[in-house]
């Protein structure tokens, strides 16, 4: 399609550098010119063509050729001294989006560089900012940055959006505000991180015209009211100076006002709660001469033709701003008596103030054209070097060096929530990292995802802008499977915790058998719900004993450390035990009625501690002996019972009547042993004599027997139940081991409410 459109009649007025670039391209047999882009003239001058057809037919809401709008876009490129590559892109960057075309047919078209920096635009393009506050603000521009992994990308859409905000006018009033706000949240501060000064200040006049349209008239009316007194003020000052630079020989490239816009004025009212009138360095001028050195002799000469105010003197020569701005800056008291502000720099400077990171282009040799900016990775990391240098709008150090972690561009991926929240993940995040960081239940329940609205693997790698909607189902659960693959680690702890408590039951029952080994059958389940346990679970930092259980059954806390607890918790119960916590609700009557009681224990020779000065007696369910673990019940008016531990009538007694007690070993030792009365049972076979036997072998041992009582059956082993009188446990055993040893002798147990 190479010259058709050129050859005939465009319908549109051609800006004059696009013409003198068709021109170039027409007659491109080696004129020496000295915009070296003009070398290139033909793939601009193509990819306005293609621009030009693709978009024919297309009008703007102004009612205006689409065309129109490219045709700006690359305009703006190429004042900013962009790249052949990029200004084509800016003919370009609307076709993707608009037209038929493909991002491959560019790439075939106009070669891969093109091609990528369309794509890039049309990337960022799709995405739809719904931010509200500043911290979302900010993760869209990091965002923004990393996304743009060439940052080119980025300058042609602040170009787009630059003439979409000078075209606003035509949209409806609701577009208006949120497109303008999302020029001020994003766009601005963008064009202001990349240095690019020129634009930045546009967006924000702009933006503050249809956000703040009633601020903005005012202050444009104030300015330009003044703006004729201000003029007369300023051009006798600048005929002065001129003079004086000339008498000195130093070549004045240029002296102006000025210009300061709208919404910087606006923005310092609001800062410095002043009115229009109060602001008074509205009144500027700038000298831009050849050298560094004629700087510092121009203020020189601007300090000798006026008064200087004292403080006012900065020198961002010697000593740069960090996003490498230059200038010498003072302040004088100008003809009116008024402070004047004086800016001195060098052009490459100026061009450094106004343009930023685009500056480096108009100083940057570029023998080839084709070889243009960021094509390698050294440039690339110059760039990015540069933008890192260049965020002096960020509040403090901390915050910079974050920015600069990241910034760096692989360090973060950037997604979307359906509603459009920026979500930053670390880089290889999966839906399921994702899904955690919404929340835990979102993780927890997660069933599936969908990424840019397709069901993907839950293992899916994000990708920046990825929009990301996760499906979550009640009965769904985590998957073990998972951890081979989240990135996060707040995914995985939270993985694992799931897991640790989706095995719970198992766990506390794990924790209950641990523990009743321990502690004894016994009311073990009263103990379980008792204040004392429940003080032995907080100790060992659980919410609940169930808590404690689960953590002893999962094994993150040792039964050795829980029964420590247990023995401090009891040791501390032990002495109000005996008065308070044990006894039934009356008491005060009760306590005195058991310590009137004849039966009483006295310290030393009582064979039971802990139940000292009460009434006891030993519960003939199970007839407990030294030697055995026992424990106390208090029973309603028969004073203390004491039971072995284990004892099956205990089962239902609830823990606040039980008291710990104990044998007393110096009560073993006394002149005259006591003895316990125990029932056991005996089978064997029935044979005469049998019953004789067995009590002569107990006689010979010194064991008296109260009572036996015999039943036999035909054809069935006899069955003997006897009463004996024990002194201790080890006896007991002495004499089951006896009796074990005679023949016909099937069996021997004791009887009780316990299993032995
Ligand atoms: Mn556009």
């Amino acid at each position: 399609m190479s010259t058709i459109v050129l050859n005939s009649s465009v319908d549109i007025p051609l800006p004059d550098w696009l013409k003198k670039c068709i021109t170039h391209s027409k007659t491109s047999n080696g004129n020496a010119e000295s915009d070296r882009r003009f070398n290139d003239a033909n793939l601009i001058c193509r990819a306005f063509e293609f621009a030009y057809q693709l978009h024919q037919g297309q009008y703007r809401k102004s009612g205006e050729p689409y065309i129109c709008h490219p045709v700006a876009v690359a305009g703006l490129l190429y004042d900013l001294g962009g790249s052949p590559a990029m200004i084509a892109a800016g003919f370009l960057h609307d076709v993707v989006e608009d037209t038929d075309i493909t991002i491959e047919q560019i790439g075939e078209l106009f070669g891969a560089e093109v091609r990528q920096l369309v794509e890039g635009v049309t990337k960022l393009s799709k995405i739809n900012f719904k931010s509200k506050t500043e911290s979302q603000a900010e993760n869209f521009r990091r965002m923004f940055l990393a996304m743009a992994q060439d940052i080119r990308v980025i300058v042609v859409k602040l170009a787009d959006r630059l003439h979409n905000m000078r075209t606003l006018q035509v949209m409806p009033d609701e577009k208006r505000r949120r497109i303008a706000q999302e020029t001020r949240d994003i766009f601005a501060p963008l064009a202001n991180r990349l240095g690019i000064w020129h634009f930045k200040w546009e967006l924000e006049d702009l933006s503050f015209k249809y956000l703040e349209p009633d601020a903005f008239r005012q202050i444009q009316q104030h300015v330009s009211e003044k703006r004729t007194s201000r003029e007369e003020k300023l051009a006798k000052a600048t005929a002065t100076l001129r003079d004086r630079l000339q008498q000195a020989s130093i070549k004045c490239l240029d002296i102006s006002g000025r210009p300061k816009h709208l919404y910087s004025i606006y923005q310092k009212m609001q800062r410095q709660q002043k009115e229009f009138h109060e602001i008074y360095d509205l009144a500027a001028l700038r000298i831009i001469v050849e050298t560094n050195e004629e700087c510092y002799r121009a203020l020189a000469i601007v300090h000798d033709a006026f008064r200087p105010i004292p403080g006012r003197f900065k020198d961002y020569i010697g000593l740069p701003k960090p996003n490498r701005y230059q200038s010498l800056h003072t302040g004088v008291i100008g003809l009116t008596g008024r402070p004047l502000e004086v800016q001195i720099r060098t052009m490459e400077m100026h061009h450094i103030a106004e343009y930023g990171i685009a500056a480096h282009w108009k100083y940057k040799e570029t023998g080839n054209s084709n070889n243009s900016h960021l094509s390698t990775t050294d440039e690339k990391f110059t760039w990015l070097r540069q933008l890192l240098e260049w965020q002096s709008d960020l509040k403090d150090a901390q915050e910079y060096l974050d920015s600069v972690k990241d910034n760096l561009f692989e360090d973060d991926v950037y997604v979307f929530t359906p509603k459009g929240d920026v979500i930053p993940l670390s880089p290889g995040s999966t839906s399921i990292d994702f899904a955690y960081h919404i929340h835990t239940e979102v993780g927890n329940h997660c069933a599936g995802a969908k990424v840019n609205g397709r069901m993907v693997p839950l293992s899916t790698r994000l990708q920046n802008g990825d929009i990301v909607e996760i499906m979550t189902q009640k009965n769904s659960h985590p998957s073990l499977d998972w951890l081979n693959f989240v990135r996060t680690s707040a995914a995985k702890y939270r993985i694992k915790q799931w897991y640790k408590r989706s095995r719970r039951e198992e766990n506390v029952a794990r924790g209950r058998e641990l523990l009743e080994k321990e502690l004894g059958k016994t009311g073990f389940d009263s103990l379980l719900k008792s204040d004392a346990m429940q003080s032995v679970a907080e100790k060992c930092n659980y919410h609940s004993v169930e808590d404690l259980l689960a953590g002893l059954g999962y094994g993150e806390i040792t039964l050795n450390l829980v029964l420590n607890r247990w023995r401090e918790v009891v040791k501390a119960q032990q002495p109000l035990a005996v008065v308070q916590p044990f006894l039934p609700k009356e008491s005060a009557a009760a306590n005195k009625a058991l310590r009137d009681a004849p039966a009483t224990s006295r310290a030393s020779d009582s064979p039971i501690v802990g139940v000292e000065g009460l009434v006891y007696h030993l519960a003939g369910c199970c007839t407990p002996i030294p030697g055995e673990p026992i424990i106390g019940v208090v029973t309603r008016g028969k004073g203390i019972s004491i039971h072995r531990q284990g004892c099956h009538n205990l089962e239902c007694v609830e823990y606040e009547r039980l008291v710990p007690v104990g044998w007393n070993p110096a009560a073993e030792h006394s002149s005259r042993p006591h003895t316990y009365p125990v029932n056991i049972q005996i089978e064997a076979l029935d044979r005469v004599g049998v019953l004789k036997d067995i009590l002569s072998r107990l006689s010979d041992q010194g064991i008296n027997v109260r009572y036996a009582q015999v039943k036999t059956a035909i054809g069935q082993p006899a069955l003997m139940d006897l009463g004996i009188d024990i002194r201790d446990r080890p006896q007991l055993e002495q004499v089951f081991v006896q009796i074990k040893k005679m023949s016909d002798i099937l069996n021997i147990r004791r009887i009780g409410q316990i299993d032995e």
